[in-house]
């Protein structure tokens, strides 16, 4: 059966973009964007997606939501959740890198601790993190006094800030922390943040929405290729996936309500340096998440 995903093709995605180039049913459309359903006698048989002005017909037997905190494919599906706020939203930006900047490695960085930093490379991915809903009015302060508080909690200077010279260079990122009731309806099933957005804390995100890529591929894949998928297929990932989605997200709102209330260190953190061997579960959960995912060899 051919498998179309549609990737933004960067870092680890272009990785795997070429490793699935190797098989010969995968299909890669970039720039694509799901648009809605298409059913056969209520019967949900695909999708058609966006390319430009171009409606593309693809007919599948699910459809898998990857589509991330936004999630189209959730709300066309129509499947409820529940949210569980965030407290903070991100603006999110590049500054470049220049000779003699020290080797950051990811993390919050700055004297009040909510500037994100992240190397990728040429540049760094920077984030200055707001209360929720309030980027407008810093939008009606205008960009020298946001360039200025930027500084004011960076580890760069104010100068470095000079490179940011248009609102089109900043993106807000909106953080929430929410959960599907079911992940799936007759058709469909969302995983990653599409299922479960999780907030930037302990940068695990990325981790749990691997995790659950690996566990779909592991349950569904014979019943697929059997051209058998039934309901319970698609329950059987949410059930593997729902304990360490809710454990991880319960830990990033107890960080989340303790940094908010305190610029000290949150409870948590400080708990972990008293209790040494604390220290290694706590690495161990950030690292490799409540459960790890082997992927399954089918070929
Ligand atoms: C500010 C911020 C910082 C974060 N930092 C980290 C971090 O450092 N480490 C970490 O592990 N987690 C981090 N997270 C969480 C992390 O980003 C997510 O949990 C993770 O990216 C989820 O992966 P995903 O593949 O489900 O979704 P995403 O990474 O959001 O990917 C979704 C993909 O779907 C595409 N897409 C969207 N709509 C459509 C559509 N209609 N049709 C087709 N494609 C579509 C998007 O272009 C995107 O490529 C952060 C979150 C925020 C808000």
């Amino acid at each position: 059966m051919p498998l179309y995903r549609v990737y933004a093709t960067v870092g680890f995605l272009t990785f795997l973009a070429a490793k699935s180039a190797q098989f010969a049913g995968f299909t890669l459309m970039t720039s694509t964007h799901f648009d809605d359903f298409i059913y056969d006698n209520n019967t949900l048989c695909g999708l058609t997606a966006l390319n430009g002005n171009r409606l593309i017909k693809i007919r599948a037997r699910l459809v898998v939501g990857a589509d991330g905190r936004q999630s189209a494919v959730r709300a066309k599906a129509g499947l409820t959740s529940q949210v569980f706020g965030a407290s903070r939203d991100v603006i999110w930006f590049k500054l470049s890198k220049q000779a003699g900047d020290p080797e950051w490695g990811m993390g919050h960085k700055g004297p009040r601790h909510n500037f994100i930093i992240i190397d990728r490379g040429d540049y760094w991915q920077c984030g200055f993190s707001i209360a929720k809903g309030e980027f407008e009015a810093w939008q009606s302060k205008g960009l020298a006094a946001l360039r200025q508080n930027i500084a004011a909690v960076a580890p760069f200077n104010e100068a470095r800030m000079a490179e940011l010279t248009a609102w089109d260079q900043l993106k807000l990122l909106s953080v929430r922390i929410d959960r599907l009731d079911k992940w799936m309806k007759a058709g469909v099933l969302c995983i990653g943040d599409a299922a479960h957005a999780m907030s930037p804390i302990g940068g695990v995100g990325v981790n749990l929405a691997i995790q659950d890529a690996v566990a779909t591929a592991n349950y569904l894949t014979t019943p697929l290729l059997q051209g058998e998928l039934r309901m319970s297929d698609l329950e059987k990932v949410q059930k593997r996936r729902q304990f360490p989605t809710v454990a991880t997200q319960f830990l990033q709102i107890k960080m989340s309500s303790n940094k908010g209330q305190s610029k000290r260190p949150g409870k948590m953190p400080a708990i972990v340096r008293r209790l040494p061997f604390l220290r290694f579960i706590f690495g161990r959960l950030i690292g490799l998440g409540f459960r790890t995912e082997k992927p399954q060899r089918f070929i």
